[in-house]
């Protein structure tokens, strides 16, 4: 079989991006994220093997037409297999984009393993730049480590380096022009994502969000921006050129601005369930038919059927709005 049925939903859109979780476990405690205690990991048996996520992936890509393959977490790194999985994946037919979203916690041990079994990218987390406010919001005192992780990927040719960043009112929020410095100091790319309801205590307050026009004013107190020219496509973020360019920032508007419409991708999580949506409160597993002998066909035709249910939009402003069960961390952001 061969590319016989695209991932595609009753609204006319076809998923193409793929985002696997390795992991649901964290070697970090960020706040927007996670309890201080962390959370009760997924049972190991419940993990898929390295095999079975290759095998998934390759369904994904070989059958489904999916062509961009994200690699996340919890935190990937923490994935013994990450190196070998990645480059399997990137040796699919046709081979896919393959990038990896990580806490940059390690990064620099493994970043030229990384490039040579063929990640294309990185995309690594970072809130602030200064060492308290990084303590303050991940609970750790990590901060070199990051730094020294993104230089490596830099390093590496895993570019462009894309820099992730999520505000807290009254913590970070007062720091997107410092970090947007820092990053363009070194040639990053600054995304700052409004952040969203999928912290594990359900602490998320919409009136607490730093929103994308707090974003951008702040931004625009010390830079002049302009939207980018580049069309957006499916894109999240929305890319504003920083002082006449090159050098671009993306936000990520993911609460006031949906991009639902645009959106072309699924998710699989650590332990084989098909999420159409970071928001949906419905999973379709495949871990089970995977584990009882299904063949290629049969995992290819429930992961269509799983993407057909997809709705319009997450609809975080509606009153009906419900938290996904699952927190961010084991959904694979
Ligand atoms: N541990 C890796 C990392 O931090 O990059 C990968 C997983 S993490 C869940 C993926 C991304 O989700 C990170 O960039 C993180 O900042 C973001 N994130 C986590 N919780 C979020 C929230 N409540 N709202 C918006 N973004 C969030
Ligand atoms: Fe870990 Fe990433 Fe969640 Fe922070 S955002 S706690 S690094 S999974």
């Amino acid at each position: 079989m061969r590319v016989s049925t695209p991932l595609a939903d009753r609204f006319g859109r076809i998923a193409t991006d793929l985002r696997v979780s390795l992991t649901d476990r964290c070697n970090l405690r960020c706040h927007y994220c996670m309890p201080a205690e962390g959370l009760e990991w997924l049972p190991r048996e419940e993990v898929l093997t390295d095999d079975e996520v290759v095998r998934l992936v390759r369904i994904a890509v070989e059958e489904l037409g999916v062509t961009e393959v994200r690699f996340t977490g919890g935190e990937p790194l923490l994935r013994k297999g990450l190196v070998d999985i990645v480059r399997r994946t990137k040796a699919l037919s046709p081979s896919p984009e393959v990038s990896l979203t990580t806490n940059g916690l390690g990064l620099a041990h493994v970043a030229d393993a990384l490039a040579d079994a063929g990640l294309d990218r990185v995309n690594v987390s970072l809130d602030t730049v200064r060492r308290d406010t990084f303590a303050e919001i991940t609970r750790r005192d990590r901060l070199d480590d990051v730094i020294h992780g993104l230089d490596a990927a830099q390093q590496a040719g895993l570019t462009p380096v894309k820099v992730n960043a999520v505000l807290m009112r009254g913590v970070n929020d007062e720091q997107a022009p410092e970090l947007l410095g820092w990053c363009l100091e070194r040639g990053y790319q600054l995304r700052i994502i409004e952040q969203m309801p999928l912290d594990a205590q359900g602490e998320w307050r919409r009136d607490d969000m730093v929103t994308a026009d707090e974003i951008l004013a702040s931004l625009a107190s010390a830079y002049s921006l302009e939207v980018s020219p580049t069309p957006r496509g499916s894109a999240p973020a929305q890319e504003y050129v920083v002082d006449g360019g090159p050098a671009t920032v993306g936000v990520i508007a993911s609460v006031t601005r949906p991009f639902c419409g645009d959106c072309d991708r699924v998710r699989l999580t650590a332990d084989g369930q098909i999420r159409n949506c970071l928001f949906a409160r419905e999973e379709s597993d495949l871990r089970a038919p995977l584990r009882s002998g299904a063949d290629d066909v049969e995992i290819a035709e429930r992961w269509v059927k799983a993407m057909w249910v997809k709705r319009a939009g997450h609809g975080i402003d509606d009153e009906s709005f419900l938290q996904p069960t699952r927190p961010m961390s084991a959904i694979g952001g």
